[in-house]
């Protein structure tokens, strides 16, 4: 299945294993990122994977992106959409840098992305879209007012957007991760990660990058096309929506 798919902050962590396995299913996968050329291009060495960067929460380029690499590639089919930051405090002391870049990245992307594909795919009668939530948007977490507005927020706007697009052979669905082992985990410490983090989890460990990787793969396939607005929570038990 070559479809065309995006998948954006998709060069590290839960993106990056997300890219990789579409496209070991044979899936034309494109990866977009924010920064990190570096990063980005050590992941394009690695998986021959091409990378587009370009700011989820910047219109104008996320425009310009999207339609460049349509030109290269075709239309694109099946969407991921996977950016993400975390600038957390609690929110007594947060700045509104620290809400409004979260709110931008996690939420706005949700727009910004999805918004200049869409149409094309209800034109074409086929559509598969995954977004990346949290668990702490299904529970809320302190020290991320911000972040579990933002991925509150998206599990609202699949659910609307997923409505708005049934008839269309268009599915809309949410993965919930919970503590998964990436770089963002990582820059927790050690000691909370013990003491604090897994003794909540009862699976009893991290997950990995993998089986949130897996999870969309199941989504986006053409035997999925029943699935929609649903929100899988991938989260070794640890709240169960
Ligand atoms: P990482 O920090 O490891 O990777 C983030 C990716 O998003 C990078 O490719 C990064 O690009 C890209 N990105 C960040 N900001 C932008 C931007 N403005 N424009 C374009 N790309 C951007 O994150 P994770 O893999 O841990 O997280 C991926 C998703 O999963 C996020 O939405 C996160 O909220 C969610 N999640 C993660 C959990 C976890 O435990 N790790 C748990 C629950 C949800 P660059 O390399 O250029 O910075």
């Amino acid at each position: 299945m070559a479809r065309v798919t995006l998948v954006t902050g998709g060069t590290r962590g839960i993106g990056a294993a997300i890219s990789r396995k579409l496209k070991e299913a044979g899936y034309t996968v494109v990866a977009n990122y924010g920064g990190n050329d570096e990063a980005a291009n050590r992941f394009k060495a690695e998986t021959g994977i091409p990378v587009y960067k370009f700011d989820v929460s910047d219109p104008a380029a996320c425009e310009a992106g999207i339609r460049t690499i349509e030109s290269e590639f075709g239309p694109i089919e099946v969407l991921v959409n996977n950016a993400g930051i975390t600038r957390d405090g609690m929110f007594h002391r947060m700045t509104y840098e620290q809400w409004s870049a979260v709110i931008r990245t996690n939420l706005d992307s949700m727009f910004t992305c999805t918004r200049p594909i869409i149409e094309g795919m209800r034109e074409r009668g086929f559509g598969r879209i995954v977004i990346i939530s949290s668990i702490n948007g299904q529970k809320g977490q302190m020290g991320q007012a911000n972040y579990s507005a933002a991925k509150a927020g998206v599990i609202g706007f699949a659910k609307a957007l997923a409505l708005e697009n049934a008839g269309k052979g268009i599915t809309v669905n949410v993965i919930a991760p919970g503590y998964i082992a990436t770089e963002m985990v990582q820059a927790v410490p050690e000691e909370v990660l013990k003491s604090k983090i897994l003794p909540l989890i009862p699976v009893g460990r991290l997950g990995e990058a993998e089986e949130i990787a897996r999870s969309v793969l199941f989504l986006v396939g053409d035997g999925a096309g029943f699935i929609t607005g649903s929100t899988l929570s991938v989260n070794g038990g640890q709240y169960m929506a």
